[in-house]
C-alpha cells in the first residue's frame, strides 16, 4: 500500500508553476504535461506582448513613405549644413527606394533598386547625412570600409561581414536588415588603375569591385553565425539583399583631372586654365564615363544610378557646422560644461580662427572638434573645483595663441 507522501507525489501538478491541481482547481492534460488555468493566461499574456513588440520593431513601409521627399530635406537640414544639391538627392532617392519596395511587393512588374554613390572631399558629410537619414526613418544601418573588404581567398574580410554588421545593428532582426542601409566607404581606393596614386593595395581592386557587384544585385547571401561558423550543423543566417540600399562614398583624389581632361580644359599647359595649388578642385561635373576612367569598372558603376557630389566646406561653412546644427559641437560642450554651473561663450573671432586653421588643413568639419577640446581642455579641468555659477569666454587668443580661456566667477 501506499503511504501518504507516495500519494501526494503522484498528485498531478501542472508542469509550469508546479502547483497540484487540487491547488490550481483543474488541469489540461498535452501530450507529456500539463497546465493550469492561471499558466494559460499568463503565457497568453506574454505571447501578445511579445507579438506586440515584434510589430512595434517592425519596419513600416507605409510610415517611412508617409513623409515626403520636403520633409526627408527638412529632416537633414536640421543637421546637414550645405551640401543643398546632395540633401535634395538624397532625400528623393529614399523616397523613391521604399516607395519601390512597397510597390514591387504589391505588384508583378518590378521596378529596379537604385543605389548612390557619394563623391567628394573628406570630412564634408557623406557618411553623416547617409547616417541622419537612416536614424530618420529608422532602419538599421552598417557602414563599412571598402579598404578591408578582400576578393575570396585572401586574408581579410569577406564581403559578407558588410551585411553580417547590417543584421548586428537589426539586432538579428533579418526583415529589418533586409530594408536598411549600408554605407560603404572608401570606394575609390578600391579602383583598378595602378596608376591610382592612393591605392596601396596588393589585392586586386577589380576583384573587390566584382564581389561587391554580386551584393548590391539581388542575391540570398549566407551569413555566418557571429565569430564564425564553429560546428558543421550551426545554421548559416540568410539574407536577400535585393532591397537593401547601398550607398557608396569617396574623395576620388585626382578625379577632377580627369573631368577636364573630358570637358576640354586641362590642368596644365600654355594657354590652358591652371588650378591654383591648394585650391579645391571641383569635382561636381563628374560622369558615370569618369569613374570608369578613374578605375571603376563599368559593371560596378552600372549597379549605381546616382552620382551625388558632395562640395568643399569653406570657413564660413564650417563655423555654420559648430553652430548651427541640432547637435552642434559648440552645443554640446556648452551643455557639458552647464552641468557644472558654466555658462561657456565664444567671440565670433575664436571660430573664424578655428575655421580658418581647419579650412587649411582640409580635413573638412572632422577637424573642427580637436581643435575645440584642446582650447577646452584646461577649462574642462579646472571648471569642477570651482563652486557657483561661472562663465567661460573663448576669445581669438585662446586658439591663436594657445592661452586658457579665463573662467569668471558670477553671482
Ligand atoms: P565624410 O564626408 O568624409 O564622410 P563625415 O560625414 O564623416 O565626412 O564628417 C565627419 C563629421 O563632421 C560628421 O560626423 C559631422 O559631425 C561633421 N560634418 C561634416 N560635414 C558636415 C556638414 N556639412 N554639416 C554638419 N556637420 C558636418
Amino acid at each position: 500500500m501506499k503511504n501518504r507522501n507516495d500519494a501526494e507525489n503522484n498528485e498531478l501538478k501542472c508542469s509550469f508553476c508546479k502547483r497540484g491541481q487540487n491547488e490550481t482547481g483543474g488541469l489540461i492534460h498535452g501530450y507529456d504535461g500539463y497546465i493550469c488555468e492561471d499558466c494559460v493566461l499568463a503565457i497568453a499574456d506574454a505571447v501578445y506582448n511579445i507579438r506586440k513588440k515584434r510589430k512595434e520593431n517592425t519596419i513600416s513601409l507605409g510610415t517611412i513613405v508617409q513623409n515626403t521627399p520636403a520633409e526627408f530635406k527638412s529632416e537633414l537640414d536640421k543637421y546637414v549644413i550645405g551640401q543643398e544639391y546632395a540633401k535634395k538627392t538624397v532625400s528623393v532617392a529614399i523616397y523613391n527606394h521604399y516607395k519601390r519596395i512597397k510597390y514591387n511587393l504589391e505588384n508583378k512588374n518590378k521596378i529596379r533598386k537604385t543605389n548612390l554613390l557619394f563623391f567628394g572631399p573628406t570630412g564634408v558629410g557623406k557618411t553623416f547625412l547617409a547616417e541622419i537619414i537612416a536614424k530618420f526613418i529608422n532602419v538599421p544601418f552598417a557602414i563599412a570600409d571598402a579598404t578591408s573588404i578582400t576578393e575570396a581567398g585572401y586574408v581579410g574580410e569577406d564581403v559578407e561581414n558588410v551585411l553580417l554588421k547590417l543584421v548586428e545593428n537589426a539586432n538579428y532582426n533579418i526583415k529589418n536588415a533586409e530594408l536598411g542601409i549600408i554605407y560603404i566607404d572608401e570606394i575609390d581606393k578600391i579602383a583598378k588603375s595602378s596608376d591610382n596614386p592612393s591605392i596601396t593595395r596588393d589585392v586586386s581592386g577589380e576583384g573587390v569591385q566584382q564581389a561587391l557587384l554580386k551584393l548590391i544585385e539581388s542575391t540570398i547571401a549566407n551569413l555566418p553565425p557571429k565569430g564564425g561558423r564553429k560546428h558543421p550543423d550551426q545554421k548559416y543566417i540568410k539574407i536577400n539583399t535585393e532591397n537593401i540600399l547601398f550607398i557608396f562614398g569617396g574623395a576620388f583624389v585626382g578625379l577632377e583631372d580627369i573631368v577636364q581632361r573630358r570637358i576640354g580644359k586641362k590642368t596644365l599647359g600654355f594657354g590652358q586654365e591652371i588650378i591654383p595649388k591648394g585650391k579645391y578642385r571641383d569635382i561636381s561635373k563628374a560622369k558615370p564615363e569618369d569613374f570608369v576612367k578613374y578605375g571603376l569598372i563599368p559593371e560596378f558603376i552600372g549597379r549605381i544610378p546616382i552620382f551625388v557630389p558632395f562640395e568643399n566646406l569653406d570657413e564660413s561653412m564650417l563655423i555654420r557646422v559648430m553652430k548651427e546644427p541640432k547637435n552642434s559641437l559648440l552645443k554640446e560642450y556648452q551643455r557639458m560644461l552647464s552641468l557644472d554651473d558654466c555658462n561657456l561663450l565664444w567671440e565670433e573671432d575664436a571660430l573664424k580662427c578655428i575655421a580658418k586653421i581647419v579650412h587649411k588643413q582640409k580635413t573638412g568639419a572632422r577637424g573642427l572638434k580637436g581643435i575645440i577640446e584642446s582650447v577646452l581642455m584646461d577649462v574642462m579641468y579646472e571648471v569642477p573645483s570651482i563652486k557657483g555659477k561661472k562663465k567661460c569666454i573663448v576669445n581669438k587668443n585662446s586658439i591663436k595663441e594657445g592661452k586658457p580661456p579665463e573662467i569668471i566667477k558670477v553671482d
